[in-house]
C-alpha cells in the first residue's frame, strides 16, 4: 500500500520496522507533504500507537493518534 513513488512512507515505514515499539519516528523532507500521504501518516499514527514527526519545507507535523497538530492545514 505504500509502493506509490512517496519516498515518505517508505522512510516512515523502514523507521516503524527498525526502531522499538513506542519510540517516536522523526523524518524530514525537503518537499512539502502531500495531502495523500498525510492522511496515510495519520492512519499509521493511529494503527500503530507511535507518535510520528514529520518536518517538511514549511513546518512540522505531530501525528498522533491519527490526528496531526497542523489541523490538517499546511
Ligand atoms: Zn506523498
Ligand atoms: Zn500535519
Amino acid at each position: 500500500m505504500w509502493v506509490c513513488g512517496h519516498s515518505e512512507r517508505v522512510a516512515i515505514t523502514f523507521a516503524l520496522v527498525h526502531t522499538a515499539a513506542g519510540m517516536p519516528i522523526r523524518i524530514t523532507k525537503n518537499i512539502r507533504i502531500s495531502a495523500d500521504c498525510h492522511s496515510w501518516v495519520k492512519i499509521v499514527s493511529m494503527v500503530t500507537g507511535r507518535v510520528i514527526v514529520l518536518r517538511d519545507t514549511n513546518r512540522f507535523h505531530h501525528f498522533k493518534g491519527g490526528a496531526c497538530t497542523c489541523k490538517d492545514y499546511w
